[in-house]
Order: structure tokens, then sequence, then C-alpha cells
């Protein structure tokens, strides 16, 4: 890995605190991706992007602020990205998967709160995001109340701006979802200084549903049976598409799609055909949480599908890209994230219907709903997830874990007695 000391040392990081967590990166990714046998090619550009992801992807963040572009960091996928990208600004996820800065982040957070929104805040107060420091703007919104809140103290620190997402989708919360997309993208003209037109938008709306296409052609690939990738490197995949440059992280995934087809053909795959067929229900995975898959995949089971938004809920819908006027397509752009499927929606029917469907399509022979723990939206409505697939007969494990490794054996227990149970029905 190239130098990239004196990057981090002018973005103000701690050093000592980031080389922690950049030592310990490349152990748990190696035990985690690198021994998996029967790999495709392809995932090697995904390796590389790992192992550079505090550093040629950061550097590149520099490189376009040096020539008066804007950084914006955001937490969930209900940011329109589109919007940032016909303004002339890069987008970047700024979730992370990762206990990191707990101590600092405990003295302006309750204990027991949900890990994703620590690690975010511990990132930032023990300044070891380099992502979080190259952002010239912090975008949040307000699904569940711990986020929301928590952007009230992020906001001591760093400018957040705060989107306001309903929790309902009636015609009133559509117009008023509307407006916070139309004033998003004020806000971002005022911002970065760039008017967003119609070409612009048009081609943002296009590169953006690129990427999206290549995550679904990607996804249909790995329904084959026998899977010709695992599911740890489809998450990890998905992972990367919230941080690296759109078009070449487009190109990767159908190069890596185009070895895929070939190996379907051929037959060949990472697991034994016939074997046990997984969905991932819940909450996010931010990188590097792995904890979960990595269980799942050595103990025997291929995961086909995540419906999560570090996997379909991210990618399943595009914009549509008929509209010639701003308007337009910023009314499409406003639908089209309106339908997705988060647990902070009440009641949130059509959640439950795409569990159901994806089982049936994706030939899932049960599915595994993880959830964060403190995560109220998804623990709460783990009990509508349970009461409509046991009326379609659907096997469920339900699993709450955070970032921890402490309950990984037990984690264990419970997948292999569930898969077990799956082998005698
Ligand atoms: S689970 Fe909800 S709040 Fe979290 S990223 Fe997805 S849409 Fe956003
Ligand atoms: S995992 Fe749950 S509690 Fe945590 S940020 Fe997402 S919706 Fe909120």
């Amino acid at each position: 890995m190239a130098d990239h000391r004196k990057m981090w040392q002018s973005l103000g990081l701690d050093l000592a605190s980031h080389d922690q967590l950049m030592d310990v990166l490349p152990i748990s990714y190696g035990s985690v991706y690198m021994n998996q046998e029967n790999r495709p090619e392809g995932m090697e550009y995904f390796d590389f992007v790992v192992s550079e992801v505090h550093g040629q992807r950061i550097q590149e963040l520099q490189d376009h602020k040096a020539a008066g572009g804007k950084v914006v960091g955001a937490f969930c996928v209900y940011v329109p990205e589109e919007i940032v990208r016909a303004a002339g600004g890069i987008q970047v996820g700024l979730c992370s998967g990762v206990e990191i800065g707990t101590a600092q982040a405990e003295k302006v957070l309750p204990r027991n709160i949900c890990p994703l929104i620590k690690s975010f805040m511990g990132f930032k107060l023990g300044k070891v995001c380099p992502y979080f420091e190259s952002s010239d703007m912090v975008v949040g919104e307000t699904t569940c109340d711990g986020k929301k809140k928590a952007f009230e103290i992020l906001n001591d620190y760093v400018p957040v701006y705060v989107m306001e997402t309903p929790q309902m989708k009636r015609e009133k919360d559509k117009a008023l979802w509307l407006s916070e997309v139309q004033d998003f993208l004020a806000t971002l003209e005022e911002y970065t200084g760039n008017k967003v037109t119609a070409e612009s938008l048009r081609q943002a709306i296009k590169e953006t549903n690129d990427k999206r296409r290549s995550l679904l052609r990607l996804n249909k690939l790995r329904l084959q049976d026998p899977a010709p990738i695992s599911g740890k490197d489809c998450l990890l995949i998905e992972q990367i598409s919230m941080y690296d440059d759109v078009p070449r992280f487009t190109a990767q995934v159908n190069a890596l799609c185009d070895e895929l087809e070939v190996r379907v053909k051929g037959g060949r795959g990472v697991a034994e055909a016939g074997g046990p067929r997984l969905i991932l229900s819940g909450t996010p995975m931010a990188l590097p949480n792995w904890k979960v898959p990595h269980v799942i995949e050595t103990s025997g089971a291929v995961i086909v599908g995540e419906e999560m938004c570090t996997g379909l809920r991210y990618f399943e819908n595009l914009v549509p890209e008929d509209g010639e006027t701003v308007e337009q397509m910023v009314e499409a752009i406003a639908a089209r994230y309106l339908d997705i499927n988060c647990a902070c929606f009440t009641p949130n029917e059509s959640r439950m219907e795409k569990i159901v469907s994806l089982t049936r399509e994706m030939k899932a022979h049960g599915v595994i709903n993880c959830t964060l723990a403190f995560c109220d939206p998804y623990l709460v409505e783990a009990n509508r997830v349970a009461k409509r697939l046991k009326e379609h007969n659907i096997p469920l494990l339900d699993l709450e874990t955070d970032y921890g490794q402490e309950d990984t054996a037990q984690i264990k227990t419970r997948i292999e007695a569930f898969l077990e149970m799956l082998a005698n029905r």
C-alpha cells in the first residue's frame, strides 16, 4: 500500500487511532475474504479497492476538491445521489460497520444506542475516518429517531444538512418528500456554485442507473445453482458501491458479470449445487461488517440476496430516464426514493410482500432477519416479518447482533441449527 500518511495528517486524522483501525482491517479481510475457494478473478479489483479504501479513493476525493469540486457525505440510501452528481459533487457513504471511537461516542450518546450510530459518531469524534474529514457537506435524514437526534449532536462537530423523510407514504407525504428533494437540489446548487441543468441531471440519472443495472445483473447471476459467486463477495461489492467512482465501479461489476456468465455456462460455482440458499434481511451491513454472512457461508449455506440497504433496497428501483425538464426528473427521483422499504415507515407492507416474493424468485430455502441491537424500527418490525413468513410457510431465523465478535460462536450455533432444520424439512 502506498504511504498516505501525509494526506491523512493533512486531513487532521488521529494517526495513532487510525493506525489501529488500519492494522485490524487486513487481518479480518484476509480471514473472511481471501480464504474463499474458487473465487472469481474479477474480485481482484474489489480486493484492491478495500486495500486502498483510505488511500487511493481518498486521494481521488482530494484531487476532486483541489479542482473545485465538493464531497458530500451521507448516511442513508434516501439521499438522492443523482442530485449530488448533477451538481458536480461526489457522494460517499459515511455509515460504518466497526466498533471504534466508542469511548468518545459514549461521551455524547447513550450507551444503549444502535451500533451504526455509535460507530459514525465515534469515527467523527475519534478522527479516524478520512471520508468524514473529506466531506464538505454532511447530509442526514429523519428516518429513525436515533439518527435524527444524533445529527443534532453531530452538528456540534460538523455542519449537518438534514432532509426530512416522511414516516408514511400518503399523497401529502409524497408532496413533503418532493419538496425536500427540491430544497436539496437548491442547497446543492448554492453549495457547489453549479446550476443543475436538464443535461447534467439526465446524465447523472443515467450513470446512477447504470450502476444499479450492473448490480441487478450481478444479483441475477448469483441466483444460479450452483451460485457462481459467494454472498460475502456480493455484499462487499454492494458496500463498495457507496464509495467508489461510479463509472469505474459499473465497468468493473459488468466485467465481473461477464466472467460469471462463463462460470454459469460451465456449471462452475463457489458451493455445491443443491445446497441451502438463504436471503439476508434487515438492517444495513456497513463496511467492514461481515460477521453474520461469514458465519452463514462457512456453515455450508450460500446467501443469494440481501433485502437490506447494503443490498437490493439500494439498487432494485431505477429512476425513469424519460424526463425532459429538471422538474420532471426531480419528481421521478423523489418517487423512486420514496419506494424504498425502510422500517422507519408505517405501515411497511411492501417490505413484507418483497421478502416473500424475493424468497420465491431466488428459490431461497429460508430467511435470516438480522437486526442491529437497539434498532427499534427493525426489531419491532421483526414481528411483522415473522408473521408474514409464517403465513407463507417460509422458514425464518431472527438474529440480533452488534459490531462486536463476542457473540460469533452463539450465532454460529443458531445458524447451524437453522440449517439442520432446513435439511430435515
Ligand atoms: S435502513 Fe432506513 S435509515 Fe437505514 S439506510 Fe436504509 S433507508 Fe436509510
Ligand atoms: S440500524 Fe436502525 S437504529 Fe440504526 S441507524 Fe439504521 S434504522 Fe436507525
